[in-house]
């Protein structure tokens, strides 16, 4: 599904921060990315979608190589590819079922294209997803009413309702209480098996990840390190 082929960043300044990582995720296979503070992960999930330019390499994702296009082939790829952040991202005065909404629209053109936009199919799915993560009863809540794991809820479904083939998260649970965090963690990962999505998690926090990601990828310096099963990992990585 997505085959990441020698890609190498190194950012103006000089640094460093992607040297030649190669990996690979199927349909269905969710991988935990780990490493210390400033070993490149989130320079890596970038990478992917080209928020951040490569400096080289590939990324190819089915059939189609992203490093090779620009313009509007490139932002048609990159709705294959949902987005899920530490920071929830959220709109803040817009309700809970107006933010999953948005993840139809992308973030441009949004405030003049307002609900007649959506087709009855696209309300339909983000119904179905706001009851698949539990949050059907705050619909019509603002974001700014939410605990931080209803908007992780959200943003999860934010990143689903555009039906997406791969998912990038990033720290995912990092501001949210450990009991949150597992059942937000346990709830990403029946998505991916339920909807055949691949999918990279950048987090830090190792026993969490090994306690819910079958494969870790460990990253340090911008080399991959590790890359097995979670039971494999040792106190070196
Ligand atoms: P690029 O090569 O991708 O264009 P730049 O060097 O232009 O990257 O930096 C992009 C932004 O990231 C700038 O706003 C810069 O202040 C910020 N930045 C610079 N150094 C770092 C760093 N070490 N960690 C995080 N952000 C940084
Ligand atoms: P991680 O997500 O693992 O903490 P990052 O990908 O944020 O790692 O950073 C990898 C390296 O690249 C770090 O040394 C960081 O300081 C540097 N870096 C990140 N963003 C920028 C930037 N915009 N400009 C320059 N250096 C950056």
């Amino acid at each position: 599904m997505l085959r990441i082929q020698a890609l190498t960043k190194t950012y103006k300044n000089g640094e460093a921060a992607l040297k030649g990582v190669s990996l690979g995720v199927e349909a269905g296979e969710i991988i935990g990315l780990i490493g210390p503070s400033g070993a490149g992960k989130s320079t890596l999930i970038r990478c992917v979608n080209r928020l951040i330019e490569p400096s080289s390499g590939r990324v190819q994702l089915g059939e189609v190589e992203l490093t090779g296009l620009s313009g509007g082939a490139l932002r048609r790829e990159r709705r294959r590819i949902g987005m899920i952040f530490q920071e929830y991202a959220l709109i803040e005065r817009l309700t809970v079922m107006e933010n999953v909404l948005a993840g139809r629209l992308g973030y441009t053109g949004f405030w003049n294209s307002w609900f007649r936009r959506f087709a009855a199919q696209d309300v339909q799915r983000a119904i179905a997803l706001l009851e698949r993560v539990g949050l059907i009863d705050h619909i019509d809540k603002r974001a700014d009413a939410l605990s931080g794991g209803q908007r992780q809820r959200v943003g999860i479904a934010r990143a689903l309702i555009q039906q997406p083939e791969l998912l990038l998260v990033d720290e995912p649970t990092a501001s949210l209480d450990p009991k949150t965090s597992r059942s937000v963690m346990r709830l990403l990962t029946e998505l991916c098996i339920e909807n055949r999505l691949a999918a990279i998690v950048n987090i830090h926090d190792v026993v969490l990840a090994q306690a819910f990601l079958p494969r870790i990828v460990g990253l340090n310096a911008g080399i991959v390190v590790y890359d097995g099963p979670a039971s494999g990992l040792t106190a070196e990585v």
